[in-house]
């Protein structure tokens, strides 16, 4: 019987994991992937403490720690979970299962797809969701990055420093992203940028040869031939799997109360997976103390 078990391993879960086993909490984190999102990032700037620091790096040390802590880290997914008579929870995997006397939800999100013929068909064969995981493959060669926010800005200056040419799709003509992110893209000359444009299919025969755009000002459609596409038009939570426990907001994103609590007692949520309007390292991670502080009162309170 663990006293949590945090779902995730971002930020949001590592930090959990930390002021948890500091409290002595018996602890154990499962997560598909240890890194989350930050491991789709290249440097991270505004981590404070690092004037600059590789995502890999930043995700290392954020492991370390916890593993020195003794958390146990399990790379897994949780499939379903049960909650038990005595409060507390049954967490299964496809193999194993697991029980916690309270749960942190750290499932941050995922990417978002276009839904697009051709997408499912060419991913790993030229599309892709990560410009700094997949990027290297594609030296010299001509690429696409979908989007109009800080991840596609992010992804057409990573890639405009390994590809030959790239173009930056966005349907329309404003961007979301910081303007420092903007103009420093805007300056690189071997990126190309097509604006009022939506990308209607992707073709190929092994692999991506070209793609359909559609200008949306003059209602005109066109070919391009490149060798990748990355799609970078946000993200998205996943949270079926604890929908009977919490309450969620139209975007399936938790909704959790002053101390990350949620509906269940027991069970908390943090990091990109609950719902706000910024969703940066810093702030996961002040929820995700938030939580376990939360979890271990919780359970010295049910205790006494
Ligand atoms: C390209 C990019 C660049 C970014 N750059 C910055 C930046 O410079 N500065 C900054 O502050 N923020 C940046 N961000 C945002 C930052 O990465 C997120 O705010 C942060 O990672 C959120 O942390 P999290 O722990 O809540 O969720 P995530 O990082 O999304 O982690 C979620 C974890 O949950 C796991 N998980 C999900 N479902 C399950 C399941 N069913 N079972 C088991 N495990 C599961 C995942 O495998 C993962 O380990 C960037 C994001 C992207 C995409």
């Amino acid at each position: 019987m663990f006293d949590t078990i945090i779902i995730g391993a971002g930020p949001a879960g590592f930090t959990a994991g930390i002021y948890a086993a500091r409290r002595e909490m018996k602890t154990m984190i499962i997560a598909k992937e240890p890194g989350g999102q930050v491991a789709l990032a290249s440097e991270i700037e505004n981590y404070p403490g690092f004037k600059s620091i590789e995502s890999y790096d930043l995700i290392t040390k954020m492991q370390d720690q916890v593993k020195a802590l003794g958390v146990e880290i399990k790379i897994d997914e949780v499939k379903k979970i049960e909650k038990q008579n005595d409060d507390s929870f049954v967490l299964y995997t496809a193999k194993e299962k697991y029980q916690s006397k309270t749960i942190i939800i750290a499932m941050g999100l995922s990417p978002r797809r276009l839904a697009i013929p051709g997408e499912n068909e060419f991913n790993g064969k030229g599309v892709s969701y990560c410009a700094n995981c997949d990027g290297p493959f594609y030296k010299d060669k001509t690429v696409a990055i979908v989007g109009g926010g800080n991840a596609a800005l992010d992804a057409a200056e990573i890639m405009s420093k390994i590809a030959k040419k790239v173009y930056l799709i966005h349907r329309r003509e404003e961007f979301k992203g910081f303007e420092v992110l903007l103009d420093k893209v805007k300056r690189k000359e071997n990126i190309e940028f097509l604006l009022n444009i939506e990308i209607k299919e992707i073709i190929g025969k092994e692999k991506v040869e070209k793609i359909k755009i559609y200008n949306n000002k003059i209602n005109k459609e066109k070919e391009i031939t490149l060798d990748g596409v990355f799609v970078e038009v946000g993200r998205i939570a996943h949270t079926d799997l604890v929908a009977g426990f919490v309450e969620r907001d139209k975007a399936d994103q938790i909704i959790v109360k002053s101390n990350c609590d949620t509906k269940t007692p027991g069970i908390f949520a943090a990091g990109d997976v609950v719902v706000g309007d910024f969703k940066q390292i810093t702030i996961a991670m002040g929820q995700a103390t938030i939580a376990a502080l939360a979890a271990y009162q919780y359970l010295q309170l049910k205790e006494k």
